[in-house]
């Protein structure tokens, strides 16, 4: 089965082909809308059809599936779904609560609908995986009202991916996805970690945005809810401070953990900081999802930072080994797939994220089920 995954942004298109679930080529389209001659999204997909016959692959009308990542389903999807006309208004209908990621991955999918009316298309939604959280996780203790009102919750991202790490881990611990309970921890640009219980998400750093939380390359995770008010008051716009001057960049000026680490390696005490700050959160974390979890089978590390840096993984575990994490070095610093000790009753694991992969299979399953 041939499956385009596509991921709009406000101004890219990322693509990635599948043939039988395995990659064929990927590539994206940058700047969409400003001066780039790509003025909008369907011409982008015209240059996606453009680039897979360029380099040898396939036209458009090959293909047999297209998935589509989206933010946020809301409450309303809790699984991947088939695209038509009432799943297209009732993405439009949670986009208030995603207004800067669902309208462009809504964009796309129009598009793609105006361009290949007759090849079935699935969303895959970010938040979905989070649907099996109960209201004790999920509920603020705020009015009661303003839930109803507004849908303002915690509703969890990176849901793909936290899916499917617990998914591989499954497979390389030999045992269940039912039977195990996980702390899963993606540290890309953005970051958040879950709490998996019998292969369930029952917690989720992550919040009613994608701010609250770890603290990431520019999103300061989480503050006293009192701090965006306080900066309004002051003459600041909060949501800027907050999502894109805080995080590592707000403490040392770098938001890219590798420059982050180059800097602290040349005695930079802001860089050192950031990354103190950062493990602190994650730490945090980890002892609270223990406590939610009661047996830990598998502590995961992946996306940029947590399948790279030897540092943030080996501080992170530094000081867990009462909680029965114990991390072996020469393992982590060959980036194992296993990288605690053979008698660390917690296995640590760093598994390689596939978001894209992962939507691919999904598209192919809801398509099954149809
Ligand atoms: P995104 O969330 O955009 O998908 P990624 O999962 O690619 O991001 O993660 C990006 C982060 O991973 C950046 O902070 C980058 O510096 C970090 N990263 C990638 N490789 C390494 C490495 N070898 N050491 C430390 N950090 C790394």
């Amino acid at each position: 089965m041939k499956i385009l995954v596509l991921n709009a942004g406000s101004s890219s298109l990322k693509y990635r082909l599948f043939k039988d679930l395995k990659e064929l080529v990927s590539g994206q389209i940058e700047h969409i809308g400003e001066d780039s001659g790509v003025k909008n999204h369907y011409e982008a997909l015209l240059q996606v059809e453009k680039e897979l016959t360029f380099r040898g692959q396939m036209s458009f009308k090959e293909l047999d599936a297209i998935g589509h990542r989206v933010v946020h389903g809301g409450e309303k999807f809790t699984e991947p779904v088939k695209i038509n006309d009432n799943v297209i208004e009732a993405i439009k209908e949670v986009s208030s609560l995603a207004p800067l990621h669902n309208p462009a991955n809504l964009q796309g999918i129009l598009m793609m609908r105006k361009l290949l009316p007759n090849i079935p298309q699935v969303v895959v939604f970010d938040t979905a995986f989070h649907q099996t959280m109960e209201p004790e996780a999920y509920l603020y203790a705020i009015p009661y009202e303003l839930y109803e009102k507004y849908g303002i919750r915690r509703y969890g991202f990176h849901g793909t991916s936290h899916a499917f790490v617990a998914k591989k881990a499954s497979k390389l611990l030999n045992k269940p996805l039912k039977n195990l309970n996980l702390i899963t921890i993606h540290l890309g640009n953005g970051a958040s970690v879950c709490a998996i219980k019998e292969g369930k998400s029952i917690e989720t750093s992550m919040g009613f945005t994608p701010l609250e939380g770890l603290v990431m390359g520019t999103r300061s995770g989480d503050t006293d809810p009192e701090i965006p008010l306080f900066l309004q008051k002051v003459g600041l716009n909060a949501d800027t401070v907050l999502n894109k001057q805080s995080g590592l960049k707000g403490i040392c000026g770098q938001n890219d953990m590798r420059e982050v680490e180059k800097l602290a390696l040349k005695g930079d005490e802001k860089a050192k900081l950031a990354i103190k700050i950062f493990v602190h959160r994650i730490k945090k974390y980890i002892g609270a999802y223990s406590a939610l979890l009661g047996r830990v089978d598998a502590v995961i590390f992946t996306a940029g930072i947590g399948e790279h840096s030897l540092l943030i993984r080996s501080l992170v575990c530094d000081g867990l080994e009462p909680m029965g994490m114990i991390l072996e070095q020469e393992r982590n610093k060959k980036n194992e797939t296993f990288i605690s000790t053979d008698n660390s009753m917690v296995k640590l694991m760093v598994i390689p994220t596939n978001e894209e992969l992962e939507i691919a299979h999904q598209t192919e399953m809801a398509l099954r089920d149809d």
